[in-house]
């Protein structure tokens, strides 16, 4: 089956607007064993919408278009579609009805302008929104096929997951299977010389290395005619190898991020925490409590940026500060255990440093970050320096931050 996605919106053509959607798609049709040919960004004009849906007809078999399914004068994807298959848009009352409803379930009347939205191209099968008003359309002209999706990343979800999955499952190539092996702690490279002689010879095996600030992911896919079990057996034995490789480095196998596996640990072990941090912001106490559940093991976060309210909230001593300069293990230390402290939490976990780009030194150069975790039996600090922009360091401390209390946690557990 060959693929094209059009994403319309002049929007999508200036420099504010990521088109996102087709992302989405290209990985739901991967999961069906689909590859996309080509993608298309469109603007408004009716014009080249029509040329687009043209072109992309008369090349692939399956069409999806995105966006301009909206009730304004600038939404003309309907129109443009019904023009290339020369076919009439039909006003079905019944959507009309479903829409007013919508709007009246928010206390509001429709206004005209949404009837717009209940044109739906002649023999076309409606895709029911759930979470807006434009419905999809999915038509058939002769071995081809054309999909309509609203362009809202909400929306178009919905809609793909409710009613364009499963009629595309008949579709599908090959039964998929996909691992992921998330790692912190190493850099890409050596993750590379650890693995370079496990990439897969198989064609329908893959292994794909994927770098972000602090975490480098290992994907595993597997295709098999038959079934699940089949695609997932031999990824089950990379998985193992791999894990043989890269050791205590692999935190989750499940997709969970780092802030997940430690919070479910700190959960099971009905622990609590307490954070300090200084160049991150409030970073690491953000992804601690993005986890649902964080309730039972977050107490509290302090941002304490300046020396005095390093003193003041976390008790870091005047003396310390002076001596060893706010980015330092001693400050490090003090922080992790003076907010271990006030909180009185199993642990205190802490960051300071220098996030740039201005503020380095010679021996403290900007990326120079201290971390520091302390329990009950010890206080340990970490210096490493990171490469990157303000954000890429802050994003790495909390990085290192987590895992220092993810390997503390390990270690308990084994004893
Ligand atoms: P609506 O009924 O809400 O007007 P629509 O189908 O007309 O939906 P558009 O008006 O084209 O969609 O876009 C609405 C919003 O959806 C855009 O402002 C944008 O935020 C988002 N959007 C549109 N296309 C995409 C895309 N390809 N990727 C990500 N977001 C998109």
């Amino acid at each position: 089956v060959k693929i094209h996605l059009i994403a319309v919106g002049s929007e999508l053509l200036t420099p504010f607007f990521r088109d996102t959607d087709s992302l989405y798609l290209t990985g739901r049709l991967n999961d069906l064993g689909l590859d996309v040919a080509a993608k298309i960004i469109v603007g408004d004009e009716i014009d080249n919408l029509r040329s687009a849906v043209r072109t992309s007809l008369a090349e692939a078999d399956l069409v999806f278009v995105t966006g301009g399914l909206g009730p304004t004068g600038d939404d003309r994807t309907r129109e443009a579609a019904a023009a290339v298959l020369g076919r009439p848009l039909i006003l079905r009352e019944d959507i009309v009805r479903t829409i007013e409803k919508r709007f009246l379930r928010l206390g509001r009347p429709m206004p005209s302008s949404n009837r717009k939205q209940a044109e739906v191209i002649e023999g076309a099968a409606v895709l029911a929104n759930p979470a807006g008003t434009a419905p999809g359309q999915w038509v058939e002209i002769g071995k081809k096929t054309l999909v309509l999706l609203p362009g809202p990343p909400s929306e178009l979800q919905a809609i793909f997951e409710a009613e364009v999955w499963p009629r595309l499952s008949s579709r599908r190539r090959a039964c998929l299977a996909r691992l992921v092996l998330k790692t912190t702690g190493k850099t890409e490279s050596e993750v590379e010389d650890l693995i370079k002689d496990l990439y897969p010879k198989e064609e329908d095996r893959r292994l794909t290395i994927l770098a972000s600030p602090g975490q480098i992911e290992l994907h595993l896919t597997a295709s098999a005619a038959d079934s699940p079990a089949q695609a997932s057996a031999p990824l089950t034995a990379l998985a193992l190898e791999l894990k043989k490789r890269l050791g205590p480095a692999i935190f989750s196998e499940d997709g969970a991020d780092l802030e997940e596996v430690v919070g479910r640990r700190l959960r099971e072990r009905k622990e609590t925490i307490a954070v300090a941090e200084s160049c991150t912001g409030g970073l690491l106490s953000r992804r601690l409590t993005r986890v649902p559940g964080s309730s039972a093991t977050f107490r509290e976060g302090f941002v304490t940026y300046s020396n005095p309210s390093k003193r003041k909230r976390l008790g870091v001593p005047a003396e310390t500060l002076e001596t060893y300069g706010a980015v330092s293990a001693e400050t490090a230390a003090a922080m992790a255990e003076g907010v271990r402290r006030t909180a009185r939490t199993d642990y205190g976990l802490a960051v300071t440093g220098i996030a740039g780009p201005s503020g380095g030194t010679a021996d403290k150069p900007v990326g120079t970050v201290y971390t520091a975790l302390s329990d009950e039996m010890k206080t340990s600090v970490e210096r490493v320096v990171f490469l990157g922009d303000r954000e890429r360091v802050q994003i790495q401390s909390t990085q290192k931050a987590l895992d220092m209390l993810r390997l503390r946690l390990r270690e308990k557990e084994d004893g």
